[in-house]
């Protein structure tokens, strides 16, 4: 399409990185714009998030008519959750049904992990490298590898020495783990550590829940989805979803706060606090007060009423006050969302250990050695969570024939302009990278948002017949110092969270999404477009 003379042509106009949810609509989306599009992906199987993450009691933690693809209103009238948050196999099981029902599987190249992407400015293409050395060209590259996609085993000397088995949420095997009668360590109280452990510790004999951290987690609320609930969704779908692009998580259904949680008594905070504690969900709580991510008194309202729910529900004081966050503001932290997760410390067969106080040393042949005593383990699960963001990208050797890598651009952190791409780096899109709005949204308005918009671009290029596109190093440096100014102007980073890279030894400390609500984002990125794309250079 790129290109009259098809000696000269590429293999293909678009080679997409990943089949999670983002490949898999941009290969839609691009592939209908006419373009031979081919999408890799290292797993055996589509859906990225949801092929990989199996763990016991993976689920959403967005409401599952909402964490859906807007893009087709016969699929979402169509498709039937069975419960408000879908769980991993279902999830899993609506995206095969998308592949299969928008034929996207031919154009889809399963167990190929791309190992290095290089540019040729002369050839004006990509050429990407797989693991067992094949190449691919392509004239532009759309990095779909995801945001929590490279699981995190923590640095421990020794991993190889224990004789059980280990797991890591996200590289959960795709049989079924049966924990019965064993003696389980969980290592992490994230989102993942969170959703697993109520469920482990029905199972195993005995639990330990090694926490370095704790979070703040409310409770999901999880149902049957009622037939009543559905219809009404239903009945307005399209104007849900259109609502949704004008809000900063890109969820429909809240109505947005007009109040400051300081200009309300005790009392009528209590109440409020107390309404959406018994909705569920971590969206309607954080909107609760308009400033409870900007104001660190506002937010310590919330914060302490979630602590007294901890301390009425853990009836061991010392436990609840260790799973009762202090270090961060809630919501500045990945909001967990759970089910009978503090009960199940009041359990026999569960202990909290606490390695902030006593960090793991080793893993030992029996088990795992913290500095206090040893643990004897038949089975130990990492919920210790991603090298979040960057992670899938700093994988692949990425660079311009004969300059620069995107490795060595990003050794201070990332840059990007919009999170769509990075300046130096031609006909490279990245979706819902660094700089956008992506882990802070229900991601796949981001992603649908993301893939629309790069469509637009690559239709406009067609159009203007140019061939190449590159991010402005000026664009890119004021969009930067944009999401800093934003980031700061929060509670965010107040918390040492992976939105910083925090949780991984050694990567710069940048706050890595932008904040400033999706919707403000769109806004932004919609009149880049119209304005000739401005901040891009496009060249013929
Ligand atoms: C347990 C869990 C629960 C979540 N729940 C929610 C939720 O409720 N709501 C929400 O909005 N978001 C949630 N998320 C975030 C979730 O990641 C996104 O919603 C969404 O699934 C991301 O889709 P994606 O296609 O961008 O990335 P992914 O789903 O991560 O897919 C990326 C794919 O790229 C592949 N890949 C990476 N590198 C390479 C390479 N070099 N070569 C080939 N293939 C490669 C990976 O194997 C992967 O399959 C959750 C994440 C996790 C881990």
């Amino acid at each position: 399409m790129f290109d009259t003379d098809s000696d000269q042509r590429p293999m293909f106009d678009v080679a997409i990185v990943g089949a999670g949810l983002a490949g898999l609509y941009a290969l839609h989306r691009l592939r209908g714009l006419g373009l031979r599009v081919r999408a890799f992906e290292a797993g055996s199987g589509i859906g990225g998030t949801w092929f990989w993450n199996r763990y016991p009691g993976a689920r959403c933690d967005v409401e599952s008519l909402e964490y859906s693809y807007s893009f087709s209103e016969d699929l979402q009238q169509e498709w039937r959750w069975p419960e408000r948050y879908g769980t991993q196999p279902e999830i899993l099981r609506y995206i095969n049904h998308v592949a299969d029902r928008f034929d996207l599987r031919r154009d889809i190249q399963l167990d190929t992990r791309i190992r290095a992407a290089t540019y040729d400015r002369a050839a004006n293409q990509w050429t990407l490298r797989t693991e067992r050395g094949e190449t691919v060209t392509a004239r532009f590259c759309v990095m779909a590898s995801g945001n929590l996609s490279t699981p995190r085993v923590p640095d421990l000397p020794d991993l190889d020495r224990f004789q059980g088995k280990w797991y890591h949420s996200g590289l959960w095997p795709s049989e079924p783990v049966d924990f019965s009668g064993q003696v389980v360590g969980v290592i992490g109280t994230g989102s993942s550590g969170v959703q697993m452990i109520p469920i482990i510790a029905r199972q195993a004999k005995r639990l330990y829940v090694f926490q370095r951290t704790a979070n703040f987690s409310l409770p999901a609320r999880n149902a049957p989805m009622r037939p009543e609930t559905e219809r009404r969704h239903k009945a307005s779908y399209r104007e849900r979803r259109l609502a949704a692009l004008d809000t900063p998580f890109g969820i429909a259904g809240h109505p947005p706060p007009t109040k400051s949680a300081l200009d309300a008594s005790p009392e009528e905070r209590r109440q409020a606090y107390e309404a959406k504690w018994e909705e569920g969900g971590s969206i309607s709580f954080l909107y609760a007060y308009t400033d409870l991510l900007v104001n660190k008194a506002a937010n310590e309202t919330a914060s302490e009423f979630v602590r007294e729910k901890i301390r009425a529900t853990v009836q061991d004081r010392t436990v609840a006050e260790l799973l009762a966050p202090k270090d961060h503001p809630i919501g500045t932290k990945r909001l967990c969302l759970d089910t009978e997760y503090y009960e199940t410390y009041n359990r026999d067969n569960v202990t909290l250990v606490d390695v902030r106080r006593a960090p793991i040393a080793e893993l030992t042949p029996s088990g795992l050695r913290t500095r206090e005593r040893e643990y004897a383990l038949d089975s130990i699960v990492f919920a210790t969570g991603f090298d979040a963001m960057t992670g899938a990208l700093r994988e692949i050797d990425i660079r311009v024939e004969g300059g620069l890598s995107l490795a060595d651009k990003w050794a201070a952190g990332p840059t990007t302009y919009l999170g769509l791409m990075v300046a130096g780096f031609p006909n490279m899109f990245v979706i819902t990278g660094p700089g956008s709005p992506s882990v802070k949204t229900q991601m796949i308005a981001s992603i649908e948002q993301h893939t629309d918009w790069i469509a637009g671009c690559l239709a406009h290029m067609r159009a203007g017949d140019f061939t190449r596109v590159e991010a402005e190093a000026r664009a890119e440096g004021d969009w930067v110092r944009h999401v800093n100014e934003v980031a700061e102007a929060t509670l965010y980073p107040l918390a040492n969270s992976w939105y910083l890279g925090a949780n991984i030894p050694g990567k710069p400390r940048v706050f890595m999404p932008y904040v400033g609500g999706f919707h403000v984002y769109k806004q932004k990125c919609d009149a880049v477009a119209a304005n000739s794309y401005d901040g891009f250079a496009m060249t013929r």
